[in-house]
Formats: structure tokens, C-alpha cells, sequence
């Protein structure tokens, strides 16, 4: 007869997670356990009786057998907050492909062990060369604290207080006269408080217009019935679709539910999250990725004891632990953000989906680009859609221009500006108006290439090409490994080698060449390295410090700048030409919210989309500002080369250190898949990272559950023929 034996952990909210312990299935109860189930067992030497979950069923014994004790009872009864989110975890290793140790870490926040201290920052205010002087001037007198802060922060000009107080010994005290000598600057690192503390909540709301108010009418109506359903509001930045999210969660929290409000990090802006504090005043909390994971699980106790009525966050916000969780709402719904990229890869919007079915909550999506995803959901009839078809904020659509960069290179034209961009921005300067330039890139310049054979300065150990910096190197933007600049081609020896496309760095340099009167903002991975400098960028700008804003894609996102009229694309065959299937969709929803950037004021705004594409249908559509159209074109795409949403997809990921057992790997992973459409293997996009070589292989299949399969036959391959060092991960997309 085979014995069954079950995993159990005891304490889920703890770092126990980790050690699991093994207890006898007896046969009576073989049928009722598995992962999820909530089971009371004898435990440690007086078999006191507590409640454990089990997360692993299996006939391999861990122990002695005759240490092994039998499992009690299986729980029956009422279902708690907590075996919701073990049955949720269970749900996500299996759609995932995750372990569910994984699961249950994503879903259940960890208590820590010690109270996190306050945290503090401490900068240093003077110059290099003044602190230099200092630090010498210290040293002479015999202050040694005094120097090791200025050694300290000559090295690093941003440091935890705790690292100086802590690791070099320095006193408080101390750190106080540096602060008031004007040194330093001690600050306390920004934590989303409440800035309503105590605030009597309720604030009025502007009365909803007709649209607004047939949406929260057709969703109270199905909650009237007992029905949570899923809903799509489409609408454009403005069209009023917080106003209807502050509305739905009004109502459901006077029914005595519990909301969850999902946002992007990124539009997690002080003015979002006002108007739910203005409402919601004490009852609301906001969960971000500044908060501990301590303070996280803080947040998270509040909301299950019932402190709390609505918790605004990004993706992780999702596994509140509301008792009565009745809504949950995700802004911008498109955002990649809402997929997770680590173990159990989940998506927010199929998680929320799955949680609003488990608690009967409804699921309210928002956005102006849908993803192709929701809408495909809305053509099944698993969404209802919703359209806000008008700005409430005033201004005018802007007007899009396609600038045709092959037409422009044939007629002489060799910068990065067409000829409508130059002529716009200069008409802007003139009258005083701002604009911003898009470029989806970084760095002074991009790849290094040899106009003579083609050859491409590659990083050696990440096999990505490197971007030319303006000090006179190379980098790899993975590992970093950086190398001088190359004067000869390597392979032919031509001196024609150089860099290919522009860098938003290369662009504000033409900008000043080409307007040197004009004042020019830079936002970019390099100047947005320091804590506060994103911010700092973008109010200087909307406070007319600058007359041109040049950004990689993170300014086309969140704020508003009524001043600014055009907006130039500068290559929108940068995102056009990426690597996967969504290329042509992230193309459409980046070059309408850049579009989107133009004319929020009461002055009309311009667009102009430079390309090598002008017919393409991402660029063609996002110019009309038609998303029916943009998804028509694209759904066929989808469905012609079963991609998802039409077909459900596995992504296959090994790391090797040997370049051959990935394909070795693969291969025998591939020959156990019964059903499906295997493709690859290859090798990934990004083919090695620090010295480990990526493997990819891919399985389409328009049955998730036969997906499912294929993914536990390969995983039982992988797990009895892959090195204890070789590593794999799977990721669905459906
Ligand atoms: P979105 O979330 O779609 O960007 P918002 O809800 O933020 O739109 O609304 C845009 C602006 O219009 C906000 O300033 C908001 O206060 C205002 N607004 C929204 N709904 C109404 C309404 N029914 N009446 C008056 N102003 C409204
Ligand atoms: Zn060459
Ligand atoms: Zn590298």
C-alpha cells in the first residue's frame, strides 16, 4: 500500500514559511488533503492541537517514519481571510507553473522579526572640493567621526543615517553639528503618510455626468442582484474615470465592503491618491514600494482588523486581506507593470479576476489604450465595456502629423529633426510654449556599428551591443562592463565606425545647437539616478524652468503640463521594431499617451510621429486616434499567428552555465510536450547575463489546462535531468 505524506506549514505570516513539516496522511483522509487544505495537527512534544496548511502532498519521506506523526482532523467550518489566500496561492502555482512556497510568499506578507527604524537620509550640501577641504581639515584636528562622515559621504553623497550611526560609529550627536555647520542635511526618507492625518473624511465630489452616472448605475444594479461581474471603462486621460472609480468605492464601502485601487507606481502621484484621502480620510491607506515589507505587513493587519476601507497600491496590493472585499479597481490596466516578473510570474489583471470570483468582488478595469487583452475579454462578453467619450478637463484633442525620416534623408535632411518638427518648435519658442521631445532610448548614443562591414561592438558577457557614453566610453546597460571608445573597426580596421541611432543625451545636444537660446530638461535613466530627481525634473519643468523637456519614455506617464503644445516622436521605430509580439501594441499605447501630453491646457496642441513606418498600422491609427481600429488590425495579427489572447502561450526560460545543455535541456523538455505547438529552442533575446547563457523555448496552445500539462511534463524532465546549478523558469501569458 502507498503511504501519502503532507507538508504542513504552521504560521503563515512567518519566516517558518520556509521550513515545512512533514506529518502521515492517515488513509481515511487520503481524498481530502492537498495543497491548500487546512488540517489540525499535533504539535512539538506535548501534541498540543493547532491549525496548520498543508502546501505539498507527496510519498516521499523526509524523516524517520516512526517520528512522522499522523494528521488529526481536516479543518471544516468557517473559511478564514487566510485560507482564501492559501486556496488563491494554490490557484497561482498551478496557473503560474510556480512552487507553492512561491505562491505563498507573493500572496501572504511576512511578519519580520524586528521593528523597522526610522529611516533617515543623510546628503552631503557641500561641493566636492569643499567637502574635500573638510574632510582634510578634520583629519588634521584629530576629529576622527567627523572625518569618517566626510569620508563617508565623499564616496556616496547620499547615505542611510542608520549606516553611519551604525557601521562607522559616529554618534548623533555628531551628525547634528555637521547638520547645523551646514555639511549635511539630515532628512527623514519620504514614506507615504497620510497627509490628512485626522482629517474629517467625505469631501465633496462634482456631481457625475450622464456617462458617469449610467456606469456606477449598471454596475449598483448588478451588485443589487448579488452579482460581482467584471467591467472595462475606456476612456482618455480625463474623460472623468476616477471620478467613477471614487464613486464605485463610495457606494461600496457604505454597503460595508472593502475596496482595493490598483495603480501604476509611477501614476501613484500625490494628486491620485488626494482625492481618495479627501474621501476616505483615516480609512484609507496607501501601499508603495518605499514601505518596508514590515510596514507593508502593518497595512496589511489594519485592513484585516478593519481599521482600513480602501488600500491604493501597485500589483502587491491585490493580496489585502479585507474581510469583505466587495471592488477592485485597476487603473490603466494596460501597464506592464501589473505583471509580475519574478516567480509565480502572475498578471494583476487575471489574479483580480480569480480573487473576484473566490469573494465575489466585482473587478473594474480603466484605461485609454486597453490592453488587447481586456478588450479580446470584452469581445468573449467575460467584460462588460464602458466608454467615457469626453475630456472634462478641457482642451482639445491634439493634431497628429506623420514625419516621413526616409523622405527627409532623401531630400538632404540628416538630423534627428524632420522638417515639421524643426518649423514647430520653433513657432513654440517664439511664442513662449513648451514642448517635449520623446525618445525611446538612452544613453549619448546608441549601438556602435562599422559603416564599412557591419561589425557590432558587443558586450562579451551579456551579448547585448554596448551604448557609447559622452565620456568617451562604452557600457553595457546589463552588467555594466564598460570599454574606451573604439577609433578602428576591429574586424576591417575602418575608421568608420560609430554610433547608429541617437540617445536622448545626443538629441539635447542637436537641440542646443540647433536653438541655443532655448533651455532644455534632460529626463532619463542618467539623470533620474538620485532619490527625488524624477520629481525635481518634471516640477522645474511645469514651472517653465525649461522651454523643452527630452525624456525616454518615463515622461510620457502621469502629470499634467498645460503649457506644453507639441510633442515630438522622435523614432517611433525605436518600440516598432522590438522583439516580441506586443511590439505593435506597446507602440500604439506609447504614441498615444505621448500624444496625450499635448494640449491639456486650453491651448491647442500638436503632434509630430517621425519614422522609417508610416504605414504601419500602430503608427497609422495612434495618428487618428482610433483604438477600434488599432485593435481590429491587431487581434487579426494575434489570431493569424495564435499569440495571445488568442491562444495562450508558455515561455520556457533555462540558465545554464554551459552553452549547450540549454539546447540539451530544451530539447528533452520539448520532446515531452503531447499537445501544443513547440517553438525553439533557441537562444534568448538576451542570450547570456553575467557569464549564464539563456535559453528559450516557447509552447502555444488554446487550452490553458493543456499548457498546464505540458508545463508539469517538462518540469518533471527538467527536475530529473538538470544540475543542481541549472535553473528554469515559465512564464504564461494568456
Ligand atoms: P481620468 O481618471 O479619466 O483621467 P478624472 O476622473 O481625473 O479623469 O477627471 C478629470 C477631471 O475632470 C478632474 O479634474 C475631475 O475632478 C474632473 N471631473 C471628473 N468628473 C467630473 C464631473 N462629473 N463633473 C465635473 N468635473 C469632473
Ligand atoms: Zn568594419
Ligand atoms: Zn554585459
Amino acid at each position: 500500500m502507498t503511504e501519502w505524506y503532507a507538508d504542513v506549514i504552521v504560521d503563515i505570516s512567518h519566516e517558518k514559511l520556509d521550513r515545512p513539516f512533514q506529518y502521515h496522511i492517515p488513509e481515511s483522509m487520503v481524498d481530502m488533503v492537498w495543497e491548500g487544505v487546512c488540517v489540525q495537527i499535533p504539535f512539538g512534544a506535548g501534541n498540543k492541537l493547532i491549525k496548520g496548511y498543508v502546501i505539498n502532498v507527496t510519498q516521499t519521506l523526509q524523516f524517520d517514519r516512526d517520528k512522522i506523526k499522523d494528521i488529526y482532523s481536516v479543518e471544516q467550518g468557517d473559511v478564514t481571510i487566510e485560507d482564501e489566500l492559501i486556496r488563491l496561492a494554490g490557484w497561482m502555482k498551478r496557473y503560474y507553473g510556480a512552487t507553492m512556497i512561491q505562491a505563498l510568499k507573493t500572496v501572504i506578507p511576512v511578519k519580520q522579526k524586528c521593528k523597522p527604524v526610522e529611516k533617515k537620509l543623510v546628503t552631503l550640501l557641500l561641493s566636492k572640493e569643499a567637502a574635500e577641504e573638510k574632510y582634510a581639515f578634520f583629519l588634521k584636528k584629530h576629529q576622527a567621526a567627523r572625518a569618517r562622515v566626510l569620508e563617508a559621504l565623499l564616496e556616496e553623497p547620499e547615505i542611510p543615517y542608520s549606516f553611519l550611526t551604525e557601521k562607522k560609529h559616529v554618534s548623533s550627536v555628531t551628525l547634528k553639528a555637521l547638520a547645523e555647520q551646514g555639511i549635511l542635511e539630515i532628512q527623514a526618507q519620504t514614506v507615504y503618510r497620510n497627509p490628512l492625518q485626522g482629517m474629517e473624511a467625505g469631501g465633496k465630489l462634482p456631481p457625475l455626468s450622464g456617462e458617469q452616472r449610467h456606469i456606477v448605475e449598471r454596475i449598483r444594479q448588478d451588485r443589487e442582484q448579488g452579482l460581482a461581474k467584471k467591467y472595462l471603462i475606456h476612456g482618455i486621460t480625463g474623460s472623468g474615470k476616477t471620478r467613477v472609480y471614487l464613486e464605485l468605492a463610495k457606494e461600496a464601502v457604505e454597503a460595508g465592503g472593502q475596496v482595493i485601487v490598483l495603480i501604476p507606481e509611477i501614476a501613484l502621484t500625490y494628486q491620485t491618491v488626494m482625492r481618495f484621502y479627501k474621501l476616505f480620510g483615516d480609512r484609507v491607506s496607501v501601499i508603495n514600494s518605499t514601505l518596508s515589507p514590515g510596514e507593508k505587513y502593518d497595512q496589511f493587519e489594519r485592513a484585516k482588523k478593519g481599521e482600513l476601507d480602501v488600500v491604493i497600491g501597485p500589483r502587491s496590493a491585490l493580496f489585502t486581506p479585507f474581510p469583505g472585499l466587495s471592488l477592485i479597481i485597476i487603473d490603466e490596466e494596460h501597464e506592464t507593470s501589473y505583471k509580475s516578473e519574478t516567480m509565480p510570474r502572475y498578471h494583476a489583471r487575471e489574479t483580480a479576476a480569480k480573487i473576484g470570483q473566490m469573494r465575489n468582488a466585482s473587478v473594474v478595469l480603466g484605461s485609454a489604450t486597453p490592453s488587447v487583452d481586456a478588450y479580446y475579454g470584452v469581445q468573449n462578453g467575460e467584460y462588460e465595456l464602458f466608454t467615457l467619450t469626453r475630456r472634462l478637463t478641457g482642451g482639445t484633442l491634439p493634431k497628429v502629423h506623420i514625419a516621413d525620416l526616409r523622405k527627409e534623408l532623401k531630400e538632404g535632411n540628416r538630423t534627428a529633426f524632420s522638417r515639421a518638427l524643426q518649423e514647430r518648435m520653433a513657432d513654440r519658442l517664439a511664442k513662449g510654449e513648451q514642448t517635449i521631445l520623446f525618445l525611446n532610448r538612452r544613453g549619448y548614443a546608441g549601438f556602435i556599428s562599422c559603416r564599412s562591414c557591419g561589425y557590432v561592438v558587443k558586450c562579451p558577457h551579456c551579448d547585448v551591443s554596448l551604448t557609447e557614453h559622452r565620456d568617451g566610453s562604452m557600457q553595457c546597460h546589463y552588467c555594466g562592463y564598460t570599454i574606451p571608445i573604439m577609433k578602428a573597426c576591429p574586424e576591417c580596421g575602418s575608421p568608420y565606425i560609430m554610433g547608429f541611432k541617437a540617445g536622448t543625451q545626443q538629441i539635447e545636444t542637436a537641440v542646443h545647437k540647433m536653438f541655443p537660446a532655448a533651455r532644455v530638461l534632460r529626463m532619463d535613466a542618467d539623470t533620474t539616478k538620485t532619490k527625488g530627481s524624477y520629481e525635481k525634473i518634471l516640477s522645474a519643468f511645469a514651472d517653465g524652468e525649461a522651454d523643452i523637456l527630452v525624456g525616454t519614455q518615463m515622461i510620457v506617464k502621469g502629470h499634467d503640463f498645460p503649457n506644453v503644445t507639441l510633442v515630438g516622436v522622435l523614432a517611433a521605430d525605436l518600440s516598432i521594431n522590438g522583439h516580441d509580439f506586443t511590439a505593435g501594441e506597446r507602440t500604439f499605447q506609447l504614441l498615444t499617451q505621448a500624444a496625450g501630453r499635448a494640449g491639456r491646457g486650453d491651448k491647442p496642441g500638436e503632434v509630430v510621429i517621425q519614422t522609417y513606418q508610416p504605414d504601419h498600422y500602430s503608427v497609422v491609427h495612434a495618428a487618428n486616434q482610433d483604438y477600434q481600429g488599432f485593435y481590429e488590425e491587431e487581434i487579426c495579427y494575434r489570431e493569424m499567428m495564435d499569440y495571445p489572447p488568442v491562444a495562450h502561450m508558455l515561455t520556457v526560460l533555462l540558465l545554464t552555465e554551459e552553452e549547450n545543455r540549454g539546447m540539451e535541456l530544451a530539447n528533452g523538455m520539448a520532446a515531452r510536450v503531447k499537445d501544443g505547438l513547440v517553438i525553439g529552442p533557441a537562444r534568448a533575446v538576451v542570450g547570456k547575463i553575467n557569464d549564464v547563457y539563456r535559453t528559450v523555448l516557447y509552447v502555444k496552445n488554446g487550452n490553458y489546462e493543456a499548457l498546464i500539462q505540458a508545463k508539469e511534463s517538462m518540469d518533471a524532465y527538467f527536475a530529473t535531468h538538470a544540475n543542481k546549478k541549472e535553473l528554469v523558469q515559465y512564464d504564461f501569458s494568456s
